[in-house]
C-alpha cells in the first residue's frame, strides 16, 4: 500500500506539481520556485544578528553571541542553533503544508530559501543531519517524517558537504505539543528519545539535529539530551520557522 501511495504521489507531481504554498497560486516554474518571488519576498527572513541558540533575529547591532530573552530564561543543552524564518501567517502556511499536507515539493524551494539566509549553509557544513523522529506509530499515520524531509533536502542543496543522519528514534509516543504550556512540554518529551541501535559514535564529528520549527526547544532539549547520555555533548540544532 505504501509503494502503492509513493507511487502515486510520484506521478501526481510530475502532472500537478504543487501550487504556491503561500498563496495557491499554480507554480510559476519559470521564476524556478513553486512559491512566487513575490511571495517568498513576504516572509520574514532571519538574517544579521541573531540568538545562538535558537538563531532568531535580534535586531541588535552587527554582534555574535547574543542570547535571546527566552532562550535566557531556558537551559538549553545544545550549544547553537538556527532557523530560516519567523512564523508569522506566511511562515505557518508554510510549515502547515509541509507537515500536514505532505506537500513535499515545497521542499525543493529549499535553495531559493537558503538564499535568503546567510550563514545557515555554512553553519551546516560537515555536519550530520539527524532529523527529530516521530513516533513509528504517528509516523505510519502520517506517512513520513517532515523532519527527514527537510534534512534530505538539505543534503540535496549542500551535496557531500552534509550527511542525512536517521539516527534517532521516540520511545515513547507523546501528545502533541501544541496546546501545551512551556513547563508541560518539558515534561512531555522527557526522556522521549534515544538512539537506534547500532549508531556508530566514531565517525560523527558534528551533529545538528533538524527539527519543521524552534518553539520554546523542549523537542530539541530531549534529543540532545539522548546524545549527552551516549557521552556526545556537542550538539547543535537547525530549523525551518520560528514562532
Ligand atoms: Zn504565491
Ligand atoms: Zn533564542
Amino acid at each position: 500500500m505504501k509503494l502503492l501511495r509513493r507511487i502515486k504521489d510520484e506521478v501526481m507531481d510530475v502532472f500537478f506539481p504543487g501550487d504556491c504554498p503561500v498563496c495557491g497560486d499554480p507554480p510559476k516554474m519559470d521564476e524556478g520556485h513553486y512559491a512566487c518571488k513575490a511571495c517568498l519576498d513576504q516572509i520574514a527572513w532571519v538574517g544579521g544578528s541573531v540568538c545562538r541558540f535558537c538563531g532568531i533575529g535580534m535586531h541588535a547591532i552587527e554582534f555574535q553571541g547574543l542570547t535571546c530573552s527566552n532562550c535566557r530564561k531556558q537551559e538549553h543543552l545544545f550549544h547553537r542553533g538556527k532557523c530560516m524564518f519567523v512564523l508569522d501567517v506566511i511562515g505557518k502556511q508554510i510549515i502547515h503544508e509541509i507537515k500536514y499536507h505532505g506537500a513535499k515539493d515545497v521542499l525543493d524551494d529549499i535553495s531559493h530559501w537558503l538564499d535568503r539566509c546567510p550563514g545557515y549553509r555554512e553553519f551546516l557544513v560537515g555536519a550530520h543531519l539527524v532529523p527529530v523522529p516521530l513516533h513509528r506509530r504517528r509516523e505510519s499515520k502520517r506517512g513520513y517524517n517532515q523532519s527527514l524531509w527537510i534534512a534530505k533536502a538539505l543534503k540535496k542543496d549542500l551535496g557531500s558537504a552534509v550527511e542525512v543522519g536517521d539516527f534517532m528514534k521516540r520511545v515513547r509516543n507523546t501528545s502533541t505539543q501544541t496546546k501545551l504550556e512551556k513547563k508541560d512540554r518539558q515534561k512531555n518529551v522527557k526522556n522521549a528519545f534515544a538512539l537506534k541501535p547500532g549508531v556508530c559514535l566514531d565517525s560523527i564529528y558534528k551533529i545538528v539535529l533538524i527539527d519543521d520549527v524552534f518553539t520554546t526547544g523542549a523537542t530539541l532539549n530531549a534529543c540532545t539530551q539522548a546524545w549527552n547520555d551516549v557521552g556526545v555533548s556537542h550538539v547543535q540544532i537547525a530549523t525551518l520557522g520560528h514562532g
